[in-house]
C-alpha cells in the first residue's frame, strides 16, 4: 500500500540541470536545413527561414536583422490563429494557472474542468442544433472525425452505401487523407496523391463574390450532382464564405441557403469547416452567420486558442451523436492521446472569452476599412487581377505565380511579415493591430505583389 503520509519524492530544481548552450543563428539555421522539415519543404530545406526570437503584440522579434529589420509586423496572425496578437498577457496567465495544476491527463475515463468549460462554450456561441464537441489535436484531425461521424451516421442507419462526400472545388481541409480527398484537386499539393485517395464529388468552384447575385445555373449544378449522387453521399463539406488556403476566394452566403435546403431535401448531412473562418475572422463570429443556416456537422479550429496551442474541435448535432449510438457499433471510434489537452483547452476559453469581452465585431470592421483603403493602389501594379476585402482579410491576386522569395523580402523591407502563395499576395492580421500597422502592412502587400 503506498503511504500517503510518505513525503513526497523530491524533484531535483531547476538549477540542478544545465542550462542548454544557446545555438548561434548560423549553427541554428544548418542543424535546421539538415533536420528539420518545414510546411510544404524539401529536405534539406532549399528556401531560409527567418529566425524569430521572441513576439509580442503584432510583432515578430528576428534574431538577427534582415534586411535592415529586427521586428516584422505579422501580417499573417500565424495562418489565421493569432488573433489576440503575441504574448497576450490574459492569455499567458490562463497557461501559467493551468500549468501549475496539471498540463495533460488522459482523456479516456477522466474528464477536466478545462475540457468541460470549452466545450460548454463552443456550444453556446456556435449555431443551433450543434450540442456535442469532439475536442481534436489539429484541423485536419477535427475533419478526419467530422467524415467519420457522417458516415458513421448513414452506416448505424442502416445505409452503408453513403459514404461519399461532396465539395465544390477551391477548396482546402488539410492535410491528412480524408481532408486531402475534398481539397482543390487541381489547385493543391495534393494532385500527387490522386489515385490513392478516396474519389469524392466534386462540384464546379461557387462563384466569385461575397455580394454576387445568386447563379441559377450555378443552383441548378449543384441540385443536379446532389440529386444523382444522393444515395451514395454521407456529407456536404464546404468552407462557408470564404475559401482560403484553396485560393482566397470569397463567394455569396446564398450557396450555403441553397446546399442547406438540398442536403435536407436528399437526406445528406451539411459540414461546415469553420477552422479559418471562424471567431470572427469574416466579420460574423462564424461564418455561416452570414447565411443565417446552421450545419449538422462543424469544425473550428486555427484561432481558438488564439494561436497559443494546437486544439480543434468537432461539433456536431443531436440528431447526429444520436445516429452513431444507436448504431452496431454504438461508440464514435476515435481517441487522440492528447484529447481534451487541459492546458489548450483553459487558453481556448480564455481566449473565446477574451473576444468576446470587446468589440470584436468593431476592431473587425476598422481593420476591414484598412484594408479597403490601403490595398486600393494595389490595382495600379502591373500583373493585378483583383483585389479583395472582406471582414479581416485582403487579398491581392496576380496574373501570374508569386516569386515567393522575392515576395517576401519586399515585404520585410517594409517591416512586415507575409507568405504569399501561388498567384496571391493576402494578409489577415491580428484584431489588435493598430491602424497605422495596417496601413504598413497594406504597403507591404502593394510592395511584394509589385516585387513578386
Ligand atoms: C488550416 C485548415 C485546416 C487544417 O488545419 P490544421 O490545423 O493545419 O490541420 C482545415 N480546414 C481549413 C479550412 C483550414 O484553413
Amino acid at each position: 500500500m503506498p503511504d500517503e503520509h510518505a513525503p513526497a519524492r523530491v524533484v531535483p530544481p531547476l538549477s540542478a540541470l544545465p542550462a542548454p548552450k544557446p545555438y548561434a543563428p548560423d549553427e541554428l539555421r544548418a542543424l535546421d536545413r539538415a533536420h528539420v522539415w518545414h510546411p510544404y519543404g524539401p529536405m534539406p530545406g532549399r528556401q531560409e527561414p527567418l529566425i524569430v526570437e521572441s513576439a509580442a503584440g503584432v510583432r515578430l522579434r528576428l534574431a538577427e536583422p534582415v534586411e535592415g529589420r529586427s521586428e516584422l509586423v505579422d501580417g499573417m496572425s500565424s495562418w489565421w490563429s493569432a488573433v489576440h496578437g503575441y504574448n497576450h498577457p490574459v492569455l499567458n496567465e490562463a497557461a501559467r494557472g493551468q500549468l501549475d495544476r496539471m498540463s495533460h491527463v488522459m482523456f479516456g475515463g477522466l474528464t477536466h474542468e478545462p475540457a468541460v468549460r470549452l466545450a460548454t462554450r463552443l456550444v453556446e456561441i456556435t449555431p443551433e442544433p450543434l450540442r456535442h464537441v469532439f475536442l481534436a489535436d489539429s484541423g485536419s484531425v477535427s475533419v478526419e472525425v467530422a467524415v467519420k461521424m457522417c458516415l458513421q451516421f448513414w452506416r448505424s442507419a442502416g445505409r452503408p452505401a453513403k459514404r461519399r462526400l461532396l465539395t465544390w472545388r477551391g477548396g482546402y481541409h488539410g492535410d491528412t487523407w480524408q481532408p486531402m480527398s475534398v481539397c482543390d484537386p487541381q489547385g493543391g499539393m495534393h494532385e500527387l496523391w490522386s489515385g490513392s485517395l478516396p474519389r469524392q464529388v466534386f462540384a464546379d468552384a461557387p462563384p466569385d463574390g461575397f455580394d454576387a447575385e445568386l447563379d441559377p445555373a450555378y443552383v441548378r449544378h449543384l441540385r443536379e450532382l446532389i440529386a444523382r449522387h444522393a444515395d451514395e453521399l454521407a456529407a456536404v463539406i464546404v468552407e462557408p464564405v470564404v475559401q482560403g488556403a484553396g485560393g482566397m476566394r470569397f463567394h455569396s452566403p446564398a450557396y450555403l441557403r441553397v446546399l442547406r435546403e438540398l442536403c435536407d431535401a436528399w437526406d445528406v448531412l451539411l459540414v461546415f469547416d469553420e477552422i479559418a473562418t471562424g471567431f470572427g475572422r469574416t466579420g460574423k463570429l462564424f461564418a455561416a452567420g452570414h447565411a443565417g443556416v446552421s450545419p449538422d456537422v462543424m469544425c473550428v479550429g486555427k484561432a481558438l486558442t488564439g494561436g497559443y496551442l494546437t486544439l480543434a474541435a468537432t461539433l456536431c448535432s443531436s440528431r447526429v451523436a444520436e445516429g452513431i449510438s444507436r448504431g452496431e457499433v454504438p461508440v464514435l471510434a476515435h481517441g487522440p492521446t492528447f484529447m481534451g489537452n487541459p492546458l489548450a483547452a483553459s487558453v481556448a476559453s480564455a481566449s473565446v472569452d477574451l473576444l468576446l469581452g470587446q468589440d470584436w465585431e468593431g476592431e473587425v470592421a476598422r481593420i476591414g476599412a484598412g484594408l479597403r483603403s490601403g490595398l486600393a493602389p494595389a490595382w495600379g501594379v502591373a500583373g493585378v487581377t483583383d483585389v479583395r476585402v472582406l471582414g479581416a482579410i485582403g487579398v491581392v491576386q496576380l496574373d501570374h505565380e508569386v516569386d515567393m522569395a522575392a515576395a517576401t523580402r519586399a515585404a520585410v523591407r517594409e517591416g512586415v511579415w507575409l507568405r504569399p502563395f501561388r498567384d496571391l499576395v493576402y494578409t489577415m492580421p491580428p484584431y489588435v493591430t493598430g491602424d497605422d500597422d495596417v496601413a504598413r502592412i497594406c504597403r507591404a502587400v502593394c510592395a511584394a505583389a509589385r516585387e513578386g
